[in-house]
């Protein structure tokens, strides 16, 4: 099967090409709408079909068996990836308010690609399904049952897809099935978040309502105070710019490359190494109170551009667990190895990388074979 996936971003538009589950094109297409760039996702998806035929993967969308499409907000609608149909998009434009920013550009995505190959199935795969198997517990906040009700306010937590595929990855390499797994999961990339899993299912995230709660991120704060937006908020300062974008390892130290964050806090820079403890002291909270809530841990975790290639954090991160189990092997945690843990801990650590188009197209190829049945 010929899977096409796609992620549109506001201004971006990033797709690869898989065939029977390997890829064999990719691309990202930049600058959509702005100023000397390229007019709409139209013109940005004719681009990305002109390349793929230049590079002989694909001569023309006609020929696709399907596309799998990145949708960030899938409510508590959905919590299986599903065939488009204007139902479906209709849902999506009511949860416009709930992801802002991601949302909008998802939709334009699917219905620009319905102009241009009407004939071809689309699926979208969402960022919050996998963790619609949260219990009331874990997704409803401590304020007013109504405003549940009337909002929607709840913990739907993100990175589902992407915590979902290392949990299998982590299953294979345990040699076990996922559903006889307990995980703990870290999704450090840009945005970061950890995920509980109980029995291979999602029993709580770090990311709530919004993306912007839980970890220490890039540029956001994670979990602080609800009291301080809305004092800054009374100062005239505009909290929401500034937990989302000028806050966390940004805010702290200025940076928000880890990379970055990782030199200077080497070369002895004091606010990049308060930086770093911070990040990783959140981690250790979350991992301990993870192991509190499951139990029993199998294995925990790493993943996503932070947690594949940082052994420093990897460290930080995990120092002073060894009464729960989790003891990283220093040699293995910087050499690269998948499986980082002591040979003698009953909880295993893996760095696994991610892949969460390879996951749609996964899950676009899954769902559409079981409608042939
Ligand atoms: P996104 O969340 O946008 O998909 P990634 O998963 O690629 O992002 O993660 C981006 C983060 O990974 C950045 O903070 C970057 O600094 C960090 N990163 C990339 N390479 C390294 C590295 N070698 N060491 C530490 N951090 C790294």
């Amino acid at each position: 099967m010929k899977v096409l996936v796609l992620n549109a971003g506001s201004s971006s538009l990033k797709y690869r090409l898989f065939d029977a589950g390997r890829e064999i094109g990719s691309g990202v297409i930049e600058r959509i709408g702005e100023q000397g760039g390229v007019k709409d996702h139209m013109e940005a998806l004719k681009i990305a079909q002109d390349r793929m035929g230049a590079d002989g993967v694909l001569s023309s969308f006609d020929s696709l068996d399907a596309v799998g499409h990145r949708v960030v907000h899938g409510g508590e609608k959905f919590t299986q990836p599903a065939v488009v149909d204007d139902e479906l998009i209709d849902v999506l434009k009511k949860l416009v308010p709930l992801a802002p920013l991601h949302n909008p550009a998802n939709i334009e995505g699917i219905l620009t690609m319905r102009k241009i190959a009407p004939k071809i199935p689309q699926v979208a795969v969402f960022d919050t399904a996998f963790h619609q198997s949260m219990p009331k517990e874990s997704f409803l906040y401590a304020i007013p049952l109504e405003l549940y009700d009337r909002y929607a306010i709840r913990r739907y937590g993100f990175h589902g897809t992407s915590h979902s595929y290392v949990c299998k990855e982590a299953a294979k390499l345990l040699g076990r099935p996922p559903e006889s797994l307990n995980l703990i999961t870290l999704h450090l990339g840009n945005g970061a978040s950890a995920c509980a899993v109980e029995s291979g299912r999602s029993i709580d995230t770090s990311m709530g309502f919004t993306p912007l709660e839980g970890l220490v991120m890039g540029t956001r704060c994670g979990d602080i105070d609800p009291q301080i937006p809305l004092f800054l908020n009374g100062k005239g300062v505009d909290a929401e710019e500034v937990l989302n974008r000028r806050s966390g390892l940004k805010g702290l130290c200025g940076h928000n490359d880890m990379r970055e964050v990782l030199k200077l806090a080497d070369e002895g820079f004091a606010d990049a190494k308060t930086a770093l403890s911070i990040y990783t002291r959140r981690i250790r909270k979350y991992i301990g109170a993870y192991a509190a809530l499951l139990g029993r841990v199998d294995a925990v975790v790493f993943t996503a551009g932070i947690g594949e290639k940082s052994p420093k954090v990897r460290e930080l991160s995990c120092r002073g667990l060894e009464g729960f189990g989790i003891e990283l092997d220093s040699t293995k945690n910087s050499t690269g190895e998948v499986e980082i843990s002591i040979e003698s801990g009953p909880v295993k650590i893996f760095v696994i990388k991610t892949d969460e188009e390879l996951e749609i197209a996964r899950q676009t190829e899954a769902l559409l074979s079981d409608a042939r049945l």
